[in-house]
């Protein structure tokens, strides 16, 4: 078969990566972008530059956004909501899983098709076989075009709900943002008694790459929460709670910001007045997810 027509709105890194994926695998690409100038590389490889989002649109069923956030869709294609009718959108910018929902509505008012897409990976891993997306959304939508998505990276469909694909990218992203913070804080952690982050960092690496092993395996952990489940034999909250709030005070001592440090330290206090303190440290999860104050 013959590779399907993409458009692409939005050419930062992202958009750009996937735009040479499609284009190497023979898609015919067209693609649009406020600041023209970014589409130089892509339209050298191939790509056809559209004069404006209405004929970008036009130019294929399949329309893949590459946003900083849902508000660019709206100011992008606000103004050519006809060239909508018949077309499947597909959005892999970073937005909530509310406006996600309501993207979706706005898409179908104006005769369009939606699916949305969190990229999980970086874009020098887009279209190599590291590279995955989660999608979700109607699932007759994504099968039709899964072929072609799946030049951009492996497709993972999560479900109907629009706003499901938004929030395991963002739960990802929590997973990712907080221990890339966490390195950063603890990195001048050690800064403050002189320790530069050239020796340091390869330390912290040992740290972070000693937790699947902690954890075991993501199945047994994951069982653990779902089931509620903390047994306190190898470590408690009490003990953890202990480290952080030492953690904090060397922080304060130092000089340093404590917001994260704060932070954690508060999530273990409240366990322990919570009754977790001989448990495992698991148990922090009944206090974010709002079960113990
Ligand atoms: P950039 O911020 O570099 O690019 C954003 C694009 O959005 C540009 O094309 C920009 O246009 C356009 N844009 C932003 N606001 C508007 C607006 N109001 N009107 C019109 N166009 C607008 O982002 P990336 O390419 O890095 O990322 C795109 C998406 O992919 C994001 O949602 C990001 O979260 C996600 N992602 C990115 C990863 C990464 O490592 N880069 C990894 C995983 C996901 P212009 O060029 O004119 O500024």
């Amino acid at each position: 078969t013959t590779p399907t027509p993409v458009t692409i709105l939005g050419l930062g890194p992202m958009g750009q990566a996937m735009g040479q994926a499609l284009l190497a695998a023979g898609h015919p690409v067209t693609v649009w972008n406020r600041t023209a100038s970014r589409a130089q590389t892509l339209v050298t490889a191939g790509a056809n530059l559209a004069p404006d989002p209405g004929s970008a649109v036009g130019s294929s069923e399949l329309v893949i956004l590459s946003l900083t956030d849902y508000q660019a869709m709206y100011d992008i294609l606000g103004g050519h909501t006809d060239a909508l009718r018949g077309r499947l959108l597909v959005n892999l910018s970073s937005d909530t899983p509310a406006r996600t929902r309501d993207a979706a509505d706005w898409a179908r008012t104006h005769g369009a098709r939606f699916l949305t897409g969190g990229v999980m990976t970086p874009p020098p891993t887009i279209g190599t076989e590291g590279a995955y997306v989660y999608y979700s959304g109607p699932h007759p939508d994504f099968e039709a075009h899964s072929a072609a998505l799946a030049v951009i990276g492996e497709p993972r469909y999560l479900g109907e709900d629009p706003g499901l694909a938004q929030l395991l990218y963002q739960a990802q992203l929590d997973v990712f943002l907080t221990a890339l913070a966490g390195l950063l804080h603890a990195t001048a952690l050690a800064g403050s008694g002189g320790v530069s982050a050239t020796e340091f960092v390869p330390q912290a690496l040992e740290t972070l790459a000693g937790i699947p092993a902690m954890i075991e395996d993501g199945d047994a952990l994951g069982a653990a929460l779902d089931a509620r489940s903390h047994p306190g034999e190898l470590s408690t909250t009490t003990m953890m709670g202990a480290t952080a709030d030492h953690i904090a005070a060397t922080s304060a001592a130092a000089g340093l910001d404590l917001g994260l440090p704060d932070a954690v330290a508060s999530l273990y206090r409240r366990a322990i007045r919570a009754g977790h303190g001989a448990d495992n440290w698991t148990s922090l999860i009944e206090v974010i997810r709002g079960a113990e104050l």
